[in-house]
C-alpha cells in the first residue's frame, strides 16, 4: 500500500475527520471520482484478503506422504529392495508416486471448488462516487472511498467513522466479543488499542443496528482482519462430522491391521517360514485390508454434492450441512419472497366510507381505482387522498424503468403503494415529492411494525406526519378516522379490523395508513407517536405464490419433511396463502406470535409440532421456534434474511439465508445461501443431500468387501502355510484401479427416483445398518470362497502359480465389477434404475476391462505384476463365478427390500 494510505490507516483513530479526509485526498460530500477510484484500485489492488498462506507445491506434495497407507508402502518398498525384489520395489514406489500426485491434484481441486463457492456469495458495498451513492462489489472499495453502512451490512474495509447514527457493531470476528459495540466519531488518543477504537469500523465486522458513514483507510490485506488472517492461516477444511468419523475409523482399522500383520509375520517366522516370504505376506495383508480410498472417496462425493447443489442455486457455506440436509425433518420458511414472489400489486383500497378496487397488475401505470359502482375514485380529497398519500410519501422505494420494463428499487411492498397512487391519478413528483418534502423518517422494522415520516407543507408552518404499518399495530396509535370529505370522527376499530380480516382472508397483505397534522415545533422521534393519529384507510396487496412452491411443499410432505410458514404478516393472509400452497392439507394449526408468547415453555414443543403456520411472529420468536422443534427431536432448516434472524439461523441445524434479499449478517450466520431466495431450492437441496448420502453408503458398501476379502485370503494362506493366491503388487493393482475406474463412478450416480418418497434419515442411525453389514459380509465370503476355489482349481489342473494368481486377480476385479452394478441401488433391482443411466460407470467399466486385459496379456505388465496370460476357459470360469455372485446379491436385495 502507498505510504499516505498506510499512515492514515495506522493512526486514523487519532486524527480528526478533516485530517483523514485531507490525507486520503477525498471529499466527504462527493466521495472519490470513478476515475480516481479506478486509479487507486490499480495502485492498492482489490479489497480482498490474500489466500491463507498455503504451502508451496513441493511441501504440499510431500504432505501427501503423511498417510498410513503410504508408510506401509514405503516400508514394503524398502523391504522389497532389501530382499532383492527390484521390480516389486519399483512398482510399489510407482504406486506411492501416483498416489501422491492424485492426492495433490484432488486437494487443489477441492480448494478451488471451495473458493468458487465463496465467490458466489460476494458482498456489495455502498460508496459515494462522483457525488452519487453507488453500490459496488466490496472487492472494489479503495482507500479514500466514502462508505455507507446500514444495519445488517458487513463492513467492507477498515473505516474511520465520520457520521454514526446509533451505530452498534458486532466485532466478534475480530475481538471475539459478541456484544455489539456502540460507535462514535470522536478523536481518540494514539495509544488506544484496536478493540477500544470506537471511531473505527473494521472490515469483516457486522453492523447490528443503526447506520454510519466513514472513510476507507485500509483495504484487503492491510486491514486488521488481513493482519489476523496472516497470523492464522485458516485454510477452510473439507471435513464434516462424517468424514472425521470415517477418517478416525480408517486410522484405527489401519493400526489393528498393521498389528495383525506384524503378529502374522512373527508367528510365520517363528514357525520356520522364510523371512522374505512372511514379509511379503504381512505387506499383502496390510495393503489389502486397509480401506485407504475411503476418506478420499467420501470427500469427493461430498464435493460433488456441493457442486450439484450450487448448480441448483443452493450454495453451501459449511460442508457439514450437506450431510444434515438429508436428515432434515422440519423446514421453517419465511413467506414473503420465499414462498411468494414478493411482487406486490395493490388490489384494494378500503376507506371508512367505502372500498375501491385497483385494476391492472405489475408495476406498470395501466389501471385505475374504481368504487363499487365502477366510478373512478377521486384521489385528491378526503380519506382516499390521504390514504394514497401516506402510502406514496411514507415510502423509500422508487419506480424505475429497467431494460424497457417498469420495475421497483427498494421494498416491493412500498413499490406497490407508489404504483397504486399513480394509477389513482396522483403525480409522484408534483403531488408527493414537491407538495410534501420529507423532513425526517422513522424506518420500518419488523419489531415496530410501522413506518412514519414527517413532511413540510410548503407555504404553511404546520407539518404533516404520515404513517403506514400492520393494521393492529397502527390502530393502537389512532383515535380518529377520516371520512370521504376529509372530516374527522372517532375511529370504528371493529369495522376496520373486520375489513382488514376480510381482505386478508383473500390472501391479501394489508397495510393500514394514518396521518396527523402537527405544528412545526413538534419533536419527531418514537415518542411523538404517543399523540393520536388519524386513520385514513387500508391498502391490500396481492403477492402471488411462487410457481414451484406448491409442488416443492408437496415433495417435502411426501418425503416426511414438515414445512412451517413463519411470517410477520397477518394470520388471515398467511392462512390463505398457506392454503393455496397446500401447507394446511394435513390439518395443521395456525398460531400467532401472541399465542406463542402466552404458551409455557414446556408446552411449546408439542404445540408447535402441530402447527403449520406461525403469523405475526417476531424474529426473536423464531429462535424459540427452532429450539422448540429441536426439543421434539427435529432436525431443523430455518430461513431468514434480517439481522435479527441471525441467532435463529445459527441455532438451526441448517440456517438458510436469502442470497438476494438477505443481509450480510444473515448470510454470515447461515450454513446455506439460496441465490434465488426460492423455497423450491431448499427442497432441491434436501433432495441432493439425500442423494449424497445414498452415494456415500453405496461406495462404502461397495469398497469394504474387497478389503475384507483380500485380508482374509491372505490370512487363510498364512494359516494354511500355502503360497499367497494374490501378491502385494497385485493387491495394489486391484485396489488402485478399481477405486478410481469403478468405485468413484458411484459418486456420479443420479439420485434414486424414490429418494423423496422415503422418510428422512435418522442422524443417529449408523451409516452401516445391520442388513448392510450382512451384505458386506456376504460379498466378502463370496470373494474369499470364489477366489480360493478358482486358485486351487487352476493349480490342481496344471496351471502355473502365476496363471492361478492371474485368475484370482481377475476374479476379484470381475466380482467387484458386477457388484458395482448391484450397488447402484442398495434396494432396487438393476433394471429398474436403467442399465445405461450412469454413463460414467459404463466408461469406468470399459477402462477397467482394458486394464485387466493389459495386466493379463501385456508382457511388460506380466513382468511388473507377476501375472501370466490365461486361456478362454479360465475366463469362462471367472465370468461364471462373477455372474453367480451378482445373482446371489440380487437375490439378497429381493429378500431384504427394506435394507437401509
Ligand atoms: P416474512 O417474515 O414472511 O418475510 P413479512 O415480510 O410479511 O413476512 P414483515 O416484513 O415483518 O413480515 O411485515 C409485517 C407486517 O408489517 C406486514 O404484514 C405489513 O402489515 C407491515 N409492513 C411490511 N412492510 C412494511 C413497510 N415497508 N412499511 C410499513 N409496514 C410494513
Amino acid at each position: 500500500m502507498g505510504s499516505a494510505a498506510s499512515d492514515a490507516a495506522a493512526g486514523s483513530h487519532s486524527l480528526s475527520a478533516q485530517d483523514v479526509v485531507r490525507s486520503l485526498h477525498t471529499d466527504l460530500q462527493r466521495g472519490l471520482t470513478e476515475l480516481e477510484a479506478g486509479h487507486r484500485l490499480e495502485r492498492y489492488g482489490q479489497n480482498v484478503l490474500p489466500r491463507a498462506e498455503s504451502a508451496g507445491p513441493v511441501i504440499r506434495l510431500l504432505r501427501q506422504l503423511n498417510h498410513p497407507l503410504i508408510y506401509v508402502l514405503l516400508v514394503a518398498g524398502a523391504g522389497a529392495l532389501v530382499f532383492g525384489e527390484g521390480v516389486d520395489a519399483s512398482v510399489i514406489f510407482g504406486v506411492v508416486l501416483v498416489n501422491m500426485l492424485v492426492g495433490f491434484v484432488q486437494e487443489s481441486k477441492a480448494e478451488a471448488a471451495l473458493d468458487k463457492l465463496q465467490a458466489m456469495v460476494r458482498t456489495a458495498a455502498r460508496v459515494l462516487r462522483d457525488g452519487r451513492e453507488r453500490t459496488v462489489p466490496s472487492d472494489n472499495v479503495v482507500p479514500g472511498d466514502v462508505v455507507l453502512v446500514d444495519a445488517g451490512d458487513k463492513v467492507p474495509a477498515d473505516l474511520r467513522l465520520i457520521r454514526p447514527t446509533n451505530l452498534r457493531v458486532d466485532e466478534s470476528a475480530l475481538t471475539g466479543e459478541s456484544v455489539p459495540v456502540l460507535k462514535e466519531a470522536a478523536e481518540l488518543p494514539t495509544a488506544t488499542p484496536v478493540a477500544d477504537r470506537r471511531n473505527m469500523l473494521y472490515s469483516g465486522t457486522l453492523v447490528a443496528t443503526g447506520a454510519g458513514l466513514g472513510i476507507a483507510v485500509a483495504t484487503g490485506a492491510d486491514t486488521e482482519l488481513g493482519n489476523i488472517h496472516r497470523l492464522v492461516a485458516s485454510a477452510e477444511e473439507l471435513a464434516t462430522p462424517l468424514t472425521r468419523k470415517l477418517a478416525w475409523f480408517s486410522k484405527v482399522l489401519t493400526a489393528v491391521i498393521l498389528a495383525l500383520a506384524a503378529v502374522t509375520f512373527a508367528i510365520g517366522v517363528a514357525r520356520g517360514q522364510g523371512v522374505g516370504e512372511m514379509f511379503t505376506a504381512a505387506v499383502a495383508l496390510a495393503v489389502g485390508a486397509i480401506p485407504e480410498g475411503l476418506p478420499a472417496a467420501v470427500t469427493i462425493t461430498l464435493a460433488i454434492g456441493v457442486g450439484r447443489m450450487a448448480r441448483r442455486r443452493a450454495v453451501i457455506r459449511r460442508l457439514p450441512a450437506v450431510e444434515t440436509l438429508g436428515s432434515t425433518t422440519v423446514i421453517g420458511s419465511d413467506k414473503t419472497g420465499t414462498l411468494t414472489e414478493n411482487q406486490m400489486t395493490v388490489r384494494a383500497v378500503w376507506t371508512p366510507d367505502g372500498r375501491f378496487d385497483a385494476t391492472g397488475s405489475g408495476y406498470g401505470a395501466d389501471g385505475e381505482i374504481l368504487d363499487n359502482s365502477g366510478q373512478a375514485g377521486d384521489a385528491h380529497i378526503g380519506a382516499l387522498h390521504w390514504c394514497l398519500l401516506a402510502g406514496a410519501a411514507c415510502n423509500d422505494a422508487a419506480l424505475v424503468h429497467r431494460d424497457g420494463r417498469p420495475g421497483v428499487v427498494g421494498d416491493p411492498t412500498e413499490g406497490a403503494l407508489l404504483v397504486v397512487a399513480r394509477k389513482a391519478g396522483l403525480d409522484l413528483e408534483r403531488d408527493v415529492a414537491v407538495a410534501l418534502p420529507r423532513l425526517a423518517a422513522l424506518p420500518f422494522s419488523s419489531e415496530r411494525q410501522y413506518m412514519a415520516t414527517l413532511h413540510a407543507v410548503p407555504g404553511q408552518d404546520r407539518r404533516v406526519l404520515l404513517a403506514k404499518g400492520a393494521v393492529e399495530r397502527l390502530l393502537t396509535l389512532c383515535t380518529k378516522e377520516m371520512s370521504a370529505d376529509g372530516s374527522l370522527r372517532p375511529v370504528d376499530r371493529d369495522a376496520v379490523l373486520a375489513a382488514a380480516e376480510n381482505l386478508a382472508r383473500a390472501g391479501l397483505r394489508v397495510l393500514a395508513m394514518a396521518m396527523k397534522r402537527v405544528c412545526a415545533t413538534e419533536q419527531f422521534d418514537g415518542s411523538s407517536m404517543s399523540t393520536p393519529l388519524v386513520f385514513t384507510g387500508l391498502q391490500a396487496m396481492f403477492d402471488p405464490p411462487r410457481r414451484d412452491a406448491a409442488a416443492a411443499v408437496r415433495a417435502c410432505h411426501g418425503a416426511g419433511v414438515a414445512v412451517k410458514m413463519i411470517t410477520g404478516d397477518h394470520a388471515a393472509t398467511a392462512t390463505a396463502i398457506a392454503g393455496d400452497l397446500g401447507l394446511l392439507d394435513d390439518g395443521g394449526d395456525v398460531l400467532t406470535g401472541s399465542d406463542l408468547a402466552e404458551l409455557p415453555a414446556g408446552e411449546l414443543p408439542g404445540v408447535v409440532d402441530r402447527a403449520a403456520v406461525f403469523a405475526r411472529v417476531s424474529p426473536e420468536q423464531k429462535l424459540r421456534l427452532v429450539e422448540a422443534f429441536q426439543a421434539s427431536g427435529h432436525v431443523v432448516a430455518m430461513t431468514g434474511d434480517g439481522v435479527n434472524d441471525a441467532p435463529a439461523l445459527r441455532r438451526a441445524d441448517i440456517g438458510v439465508a436469502m442470497g438476494r434479499s438477505g443481509t450480510d449478517v444473515a448470510k454470515d450466520a447461515a450454513d446455506m445461501v439460496l441465490t434465488d431466495d426460492d423455497f423450491a431450492t431448499i427442497e432441491a437441496a434436501v433432495e441432493e443431500g439425500r442423494g449424497v448420502f445414498d452415494n456415500l453408503t453405496k461406495f462404502i458398501a461397495w469398497t469394504l468387501p474387497t478389503n475384507m476379502a483380500e485380508g482374509f485370503v491372505i490370512l487363510v494362506a498364512i494359516v494354511l502355510g500355502a503360497a499367497l493366491p494374490i501378491l502385494p503388487t497385485q493387491i495394489l493393482w486391484i485396489n488402485m484401479t478399481t477405486a478410481v475406474a469403478l468405485g468413484l463412478m458411484l459418486a456420479f450416480e443420479p439420485k434414486e427416483a424414490d429418494s423423496m418418497q422415503r422418510p428422512p434419515r435418522d442422524p443417529r442411525k449408523p451409516l452401516l445398518t445391520r442388513p448392510l453389514v450382512l451384505r458386506i459380509l456376504l460379498v466378502s465370503v463370496l470373494l474369499v470362497g470364489g477366489s480360493w476355489w478358482l486358485y486351487s482349481w487352476e493349480l490342481a489342473n496344471g496351471a502355473t502359480l502365476a496363471e492361478a494368481r492371474t485368475a484370482a486377480v481377475n476374479l476379484f476385479v470381475a466380482v467387484e465389477l458386477v457388484y458395482l452394478f448391484n450397488c447402484r441401488s442398495l434396494t432396487r433391482p438393476m433394471w429398474s434404475i436403467g442399465v445405461f443411466s450412469n454413463r460414467w460407470i459404463l466408461g469406468g467399466v470399459a477402462v477397467q476391462a482394458a486394464g485387466q486385459l493389459a495386466i493379463t496379456y501385456l508382457p511388460v505388465f506380466n513382468g511388473l505384476f507377476h501375472t501370466a496370460p490365461i486361456t478362454a476357459d479360465v475366463w469362462l470360469r471367472i465370468l461364471g463365478l462373477a455372474l453367480l455372485a451378482w445373482l446371489i446379491v440380487a437375490a439378497d436385495k429381493r429378500l431384504r427390500k427394506r435394507l437401509i
